[in-house]
């Protein structure tokens, strides 16, 4: 596995690559891996001659305020899991190889970005779709491999994707949860025991708003995620929400209909959210 670290050398090393007829997989990650980031990895190297896996704690998409400096940091750790999980070139830039300091260029998906994440972390997804445009340019892989973990970034990238003409196929890959239903996150590593303990309570509230869901009746089933999220003393609910699994607005008669929360627990904002038309795994 190599590691590179500037964009010169990771043109280079996908020219080669190229160059013996690789097809390429990009991994897009901001470290601190677990079991989620590496079932990306697993599945790009199943699809792929080589998986490249970037790793960059993006600032653009962290708001003032935000984790950006506590963000979880351990590049030996990571690189040592990637290497496990059959990563062939991994990418760990400074900042200014991604962004210029004088970059002018902002990336915008109007309309999805705006509501539920987008309304509580204004400019977020521009951050992301920046550099996720950035890094497909860097790159130009074949397939990019994002989780359902981040269901209206994936949502957000795809219509990027679809809009700018990026020449290829983003996957979307299932939510790796802990057996109590805890969806993996970098951001878990912020919690104490007992916060740990509380933070299951988003996957409890998702499972209450499902059957409402299934049963046409959206506004019952935002209400009882609600009503469930506050059962747990400690968290503070931002958002439990039924919505068209595409375009994030109110659900669409015949459409994929997504359940979506975000509370924070402890110094921990977390997000999850069930598709039940999607597997997950433990
Ligand atoms: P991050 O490092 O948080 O930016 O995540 C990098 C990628 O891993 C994103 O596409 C996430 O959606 C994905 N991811 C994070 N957590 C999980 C999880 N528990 N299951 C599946 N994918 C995940």
């Amino acid at each position: 596995m190599k590691i590179v670290r500037t964009a010169g050398a990771i043109r280079e090393e996908v020219r080669a690559e190229r160059a013996r007829g690789s097809s390429v997989g990009l991994v897009p990650t901001m470290g601190g891996l677990h079991e989620g980031h590496l079932s990306l990895v697993r599945r790009a190297r199943e699809e792929n001659d080589v998986v490249v896996v970037s790793i960059f704690v993006n600032p653009l998409q962290f708001g003032p305020g935000e984790d950006l400096d506590a963000y979880p940091r351990d590049e030996e750790r990571d690189v040592l899991l990637l290497d496990g999980a059959g990563a062939g070139i991994v990418f760990v830039p400074p900042v200014e190889e991604v962004h210029p300091e004088d970059r002018a260029t902002t990336v915008t998906v109007g309309g999805l970005s705006e509501v539920l994440e987008g309304a509580h972390r204004p400019g977020h997804f521009d951050g992301v779709c920046t550099v996720v445009a950035k890094l497909f340019n860097l790159v130009g892989p074949e397939r990019a491999y994002f989780g359902q973990k981040d269901a209206q970034q994936a949502a957000v990238l795809k219509r990027m994707i679809e809009d700018l003409g990026f020449p290829l196929d983003l996957v979307v890959c299932p939510i790796v949860r802990e057996p109590d239903g805890l969806a993996l996150s970098s951001r878990n590593a912020y919690l104490s025991a007992s916060e740990r303990g509380q933070a299951k309570v988003l996957f409890r509230a998702l499972q209450a708003g499902r059957p409402l869901a299934e049963a046409g009746d959206y506004v019952a089933a935002e209400k009882e995620m609600l009503r469930v999220l506050r059962t747990e003393e400690g968290v503070a609910p931002d958002y439990a929400a039924a919505v068209d699994a595409d375009t994030f607005g109110p659900p669409l008669p015949g459409g994929r209909v997504l359940l979506a929360v975000a509370a924070r627990v402890g110094p921990a904002r977390l997000i999850d959210n069930i598709d039940p038309d999607m597997e997950e795994t433990s």
